[in-house]
C-alpha cells in the first residue's frame, strides 16, 4: 500500500520534475515507524517530521539505515537543543532567536546543520514565518553563524491563490545565488510548486494516508 503509494508520488515528481531538481521528503507525523520503514523498503530515504519527541522515537527505532531526518514543524525554544542534535535539516526556521540557538547548541563534530528560514509569504496571522519585508535583513545575519548553514526558504502558502506564492519564491529565490533549495508543495499542490520552482516537496497524506 505505502509502496504503491510512494511509486505514484514519484510519477507524478517525475512528470512535473523536467529540470530534475526535485527531491522527495515523505512527511510522516502521527505515523508508527512500521510505517515508515515500508517507506524504506520502498527506497524512501527523507522523512519530514513536526513533533520532536515523536520524531526522536522513530529516529531511534530506525537508526543505522542512513535516513535523512528533516525538522518541518514550530520550533519552540526549548525543543532546539534536540533539534540541532538530532536531525540534518530544519525547514521551520522562522525567527533569528531560534537561529541563534541552533546554531550554539549544534555540535561541532556533526558538521554543518542545514536550514531553511520559512516564510509567511501570503502575510496570514495564523501562519509563522518572516514576512517578505524581513527577508533580506534576517538572511544577512545568517553569515555570522558557523554551525548551521542557510540553504534557502521554506512556506505553506494559503491554498487560494498558491501559484502566485509559489511563483513569489522563486522571484526571491533569485536574489541569492548561494541559496539553492525551495521547500514547497504537499499532497494537493506538488505539481504545482514544483512547476514553479521547488526542490524539495513534502508529502505526507498521499504517501502513509490521511492523519485522524
Ligand atoms: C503535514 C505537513 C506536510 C504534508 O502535508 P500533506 O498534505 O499530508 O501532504 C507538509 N508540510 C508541512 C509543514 C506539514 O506540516
Amino acid at each position: 500500500m505505502i509502496r504503491d503509494n510512494l511509486e505514484k508520488v514519484r510519477q507524478r515528481i517525475q512528470k512535473a520534475d523536467v529540470h530534475n531538481q526535485v527531491t522527495l521528503i515523505a512527511v510522516s507525523k502521527t505515523k508508527p515507524a512500521s510505517y515508515l520503514q515500508q517507506a524504506i523498503d520502498a527506497g524512501q530515504c527523507h522523512f519530514g517530521e513536526n513533533y520532536l519527541q515523536e520524531a526522536l522515537d522513530k529516529i531511534e527505532k530506525l537508526k543505522g539505515q542512513n535516513l535523512i531526518w528533516h525538522f518541518i514543524g514550530p520550533i519552540q525554544s526549548n525543543k532546539t537543543n534536540k533539534i540541532s542534535q538530532n536531525f540534518d535539516w530544519v525547514h521551520s526556521v522562522d525567527r533569528l532567536k531560534i537561529a541563534k540557538r541552533l546554531n550554539d547548541q549544534r555540535s561541532n563534530n556533526l558538521g554543518r546543520l542545514n536550514v531553511l528560514l520559512q516564510v509567511n509569504i501570503d502575510n496570514e496571522p495564523t501562519k509563522s514565518g518572516v514576512l517578505e519585508g524581513e527577508i533580506e535583513q534576517t538572511v544577512a545575519h545568517f553569515e555570522n553563524f558557523q554551525n548551521i548553514l542557510l540553504r534557502g526558504f521554506m512556506c505553506i502558502p494559503n491554498p487560494d491563490n498558491s501559484e502566485q506564492s509559489f511563483k513569489k519564491m522563486t522571484q526571491i529565490m533569485q536574489k541569492y545565488p548561494n541559496l539553492d533549495t525551495l521547500s514547497m508543495g504537499m499532497s494537493s499542490d506538488l505539481e504545482l510548486a514544483i512547476k514553479n520552482g521547488a526542490t524539495f516537496v513534502r508529502i505526507g497524506s498521499d504517501i502513509f494516508g490521511k492523519r485522524v
